[in-house]
């Protein structure tokens, strides 16, 4: 029988997260305060987030960050995570290449996110906050923070866009299930939202909208703190167990890629999975590449333009040198949620513009049709996000295929699709564009 899986040992999992700045040749540009015009310090977020990831946000010296013991403890819940050979797929498109994945769907929450929520909630508590607060789309975030909130005994308040609380319950259920209070966005209970539904009593809601009103509780509340799943820093380095893990892996295996590649809404999991192997790349010159494989309805790294522009679409948040469509910028309703945001974050962006990543866009029914293959060769649902890294991973192995080459490709399964069964079910029946 071929051995396919790769598990660390618990005393194997990394101790310290990679913090990439440390080594980039041309650091990120500052944030900028919108109104003075002047960088931003960490001491700016104290307001809002903790403090230790405030700090973490613009650590740009210390290459490697411990991670606290009490956060240790809860990852060991399910990491590490597997490595898994993809012998299935590698058979169904006939390819000489080795394939490859990182399940991170094995997680509690069935995703990548609860590598940040784990320790955004442990340092909040640390310094004496009791409740936690953020938004979230289609849930995946929110239910993350929900059950981490729980394990640290902190109250966890999200705000879920109104169409999405309405039309999918399921994500909503779990936050509910672990004890959160979920409040459709726009609402009654902040300035904010009045002010919206006293304009428009039928607002079916945004990201925007419950940014705004997230934003405005930790704000007035007392030992209340916002917390973000993507795009900023300090998540990006708590996602980097991920790849580290998978370094380690790959040497059991006996291999290493030659190709890297993850889905990419805000950067999470593709910087996760990327930059261990990437530091070998900027200090040993090691030629890996590094795709990031994002919706054609929402492409910031393929067509977007590298900008100063605010995170958010209300326009409350620093103003981020990145990659950008324009925070107004509106996708449509793809199934993927966790991809339809408009930015990709500093790091990124500019190791981007220094030639170390590429970027392609996926068709929607492309990502399915790759995604039903995946599944049926290896067993696994996978969530409409990660289906874009399969099929860019498919893209690749059909060039091996036809030049012969056997390239060892890595990607990262940020998620299972078991939450998100409608989604197939219109694709199944045809009803995707
Ligand atoms: C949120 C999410 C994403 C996109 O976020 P990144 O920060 O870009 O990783 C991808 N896959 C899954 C399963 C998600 O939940």
């Amino acid at each position: 029988m071929k051995q396919k899986r790769f598990i660390l040992q618990e005393s194997e999992i990394p101790r310290q997260w990679y913090n990439i700045q440390a080594d980039m040749v041309n650091k990120p540009q500052p944030l900028i305060h919108p109104g003075t015009k002047q960088p931003i310090k960490a001491e700016d977020l104290f307001p809002l987030f903790n403090e230790e990831c405030s700090r973490q946000e613009f650590n740009q010296t210390d290459r490697w960050i411990d991670i606290p013991e009490e956060v240790l403890e809860k990852y060991a819940y399910y990491r590490s995570t597997p490595l898994v050979r993809a012998y299935g797929l590698e058979e169904a498109i006939g390819t000489p290449a080795h394939i490859y994945f990182k399940n991170e769907s094995v997680s509690p929450m069935g995703s990548h996110k609860l590598n940040s929520a784990i320790p955004q909630v442990y340092y909040c508590k640390k310094e004496g906050v009791k409740n936690v607060t953020t938004e979230t789309g289609a849930g995946q975030w929110g239910a993350s923070l929900s059950y981490a909130a729980k394990l640290f005994g902190l109250e966890c308040a999200v705000y879920q866009v109104k169409i999405s609380y309405e039309q999918k319950p399921y994500r909503r259920n779990i936050m509910q299930v672990f004890g959160a209070q979920v409040t459709p966005s726009p609402s009654m209970s902040t300035r904010a939202g009045k002010d919206i539904l006293t304009k428009d009593p039928t607002h079916q809601g945004s990201l925007g909208t419950a940014i705004s009103e997230a934003v405005e509780l930790a704000q007035m509340t007392p030992d209340c703190k916002y917390t973000l799943g993507s795009v900023l820093n300090h998540v990006s380095l708590h996602q980097t167990v991920i790849g580290l893990e998978a370094e380690k892996q790959m040497a059991m295996a006996g291999e290493y890629p030659d190709v890297v590649i993850a889905c990419f809404g805000g950067g999470s999991n593709f910087s996760g999975i990327a930059y261990p192997f990437m530091r070998h790349t900027i200090c040993e010159g090691k030629k890996t590449r590094y795709i990031a494989a994002e919706p054609a309805s929402c492409p910031k790294l393929t067509k977007g333009k590298f900008m100063y522009d605010f995170g958010d679409e209300a326009g409350y948040t620093p103003l981020i040198p990145m990659y950008s469509l324009g925070h107004d910028f509106k996708p449509s309703l793809i199934h993927a949620g966790g991809l339809r945001y408009h930015g990709a974050g500093a790091i990124v962006s500019q190791l981007r513009k220094d030639g170390y990543i590429e970027a392609v866009d996926i068709e929607q029914n492309d990502s399915f049709k790759a995604g039903v293959l995946f599944a049926k060769s290896e067993g696994i649902i996978p969530a409409p996000e990660s289906c874009h890294a399969i099929a860019a991973t498919i893209n690749e192995a059909l060039k091996c295929k036809e030049t012969g080459e056997e390239k060892v490709i890595l990607f990262n399964l940020s998620g299972h699709g078991l939450v998100d069964m409608s989604a197939y079910d219109q694709y199944l029946t045809g009803q995707l564009g």
